[in-house]
């Protein structure tokens, strides 16, 4: 190869990308530039994804015969890098997209993808995951909703709860227990479940920020299809240990182009400096806490999408990510306090400042929660990636006492 090709063929995917982001820059631009954030409702970001989706600009790295690009992961760092001040334009697709879409991808059969994953990455169908129960939260192997054989399929009765989205979105990948109640871990299968079938009953759940985001699942004998089977019958625990890795991947490393909650440094700096409390020592050191927590973890996501494009397995990097988000909203939320001092405490209602900011000290602890726990976090580090000895679980401590 001569140097001129050898310096095209260097140089080329370099300017692709910079062409690329020229593009999505100005698709930005023309369609959200002039708009009031304020206005903006939940059909409006959908539009904006199906916006971009017909432009050819999101979905990058997904691959072309299910709808996507076919792209590297590079264009999905420039793509979030790009987007991340028009988050609140864009819905969060970290569930529909980066948990569930992924699943099918991984061990969804062919007749799955070529029906769901377009429409999943159009943001045409929302889903959402059937795994906790009142009875199996962090332990999974719990759950107890049972799926029945029928002479054509099977039928699944139970309870789940937590659901988040059950009542907008139209399926659900569910976890389920194709065994008896004592086979734990082996006797579990995923399916798939229209939330539109008979027996489906989605009871919405409030939490203290004042909305219902997630539900409350109830399934009476709810009819499934052999087709609706994801992966191998009692091979479910496979496609759900899976499926939380693309759930660390997707709340940490940022979906579609949002990290989990934004840009919170950009939010907050900008709500110091109208209030004229920017050169105040703590807020200023606040913010730059939050700005290094944001960058890491930017980084730790553009190095997880690459460990995935590689075909790494990087699981329990995924925690670090996943622990990183929970204590980077917990901060922000606590210097949003302390930027707006009393009046993050009683606000008037038309203070749309002092409600934004309270609502995120009412859901920051949602991220310590939701995706796995902050100590199943720990857990994960401490075994999978420092080699630790092994926590001693419950049961450990009870036979322990016996
Ligand atoms: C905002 C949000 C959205 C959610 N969305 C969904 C959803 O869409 N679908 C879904 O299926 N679920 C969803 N969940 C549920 C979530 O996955 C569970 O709440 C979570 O896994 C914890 O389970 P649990 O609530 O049963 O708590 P438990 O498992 O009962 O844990 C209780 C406490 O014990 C600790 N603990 C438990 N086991 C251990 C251990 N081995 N070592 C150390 N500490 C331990 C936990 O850290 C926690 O502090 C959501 C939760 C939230 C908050």
């Amino acid at each position: 190869m001569s140097a001129q090709e050898q310096s095209t063929a260097s140089t080329e995917p370099v300017e692709q990308l910079r062409l690329f982001r020229e593009t999505l820059r100005r698709w930005l631009r023309e369609n959200l530039g002039a708009l009031d954030r304020r206005r903006v409702d939940e059909e409006f970001r959908y539009k904006t994804v199906a916006g971009l989706y017909d432009a050819g600009l999101i979905a990058l790295t997904w691959p072309v015969e299910y709808g996507g690009r076919g792209q590297s992961a590079d264009y999905q760092t420039v793509f979030n890098e790009e987007t991340a001040p028009y988050s609140w334009a864009l819905p969060d697709q970290s569930v529909t997209v980066g948990i569930c879409a992924n699943v099918l991808l991984d061990f969804g059969s062919e007749e799955q993808k070529t029906k769901h994953l377009a429409r999943m990455l159009r943001g045409d169908e929302l889903w959402t995951q059937l795994l906790s129960e009142p009875g199996a939260g962090s332990d999974l192997g719990a759950v107890r909703t049972q799926a029945r054989p029928t002479e054509t399929g099977w039928t699944i009765s139970g309870q789940k709860v937590w659901t988040s989205d059950a009542t907008k979105s139209r399926y659900a990948v569910a976890l389920v227990r194709t065994g008896a109640p004592e086979t734990r871990h082996h006797g579990v299968s995923v399916f798939i479940v229209d939330l539109e079938s008979d027996g489906v009953d989605v009871r919405p759940l409030r939490q203290m920020t004042g909305e219902a985001e997630f539900s409350e699942v109830f399934l009476s004998d709810v009819v499934v299809q052999p087709s609706d089977l994801v992966g191998e019958l009692n091979n479910g625990w496979n496609v759900l240990l899976r499926m939380l890795y693309h759930e660390r991947l997707a709340l940490s490393a940022g979906t579609v182009g949002e990290r989990m909650g934004g840009d919170r440094f950009a939010v907050l700096s900008d709500i110091a400096r109208d209030l004229g409390v920017i050169g105040d020592p703590m807020v200023r050191a606040g913010l730059v806490d939050l700005y290094v927590q944001q960058r890491l973890l930017d980084w730790l996501g553009a190095r997880m999408r690459h460990a995935q494009e590689a075909g790494l397995a990087d699981g329990p990097i995924g925690s670090l990510g996943k622990l990183g988000i929970a204590r980077a909203n917990r901060g922000a939320a606590e210097l949003g306090m302390l930027i707006l001092a009393g009046r993050g405490q009683a606000w008037r209602k038309d203070d749309t400042i002092a409600v934004g900011v309270s609502q995120l000290l009412l859901s920051f602890p949602r991220t310590a929660i939701a995706g796995g726990t902050t100590e199943i976090q720990k857990n994960t580090i401490a075994e999978r990636l420092l080699g630790l000895p092994r926590d001693r679980g419950p049961r450990d401590i009870r036979r322990a006492a016996d």
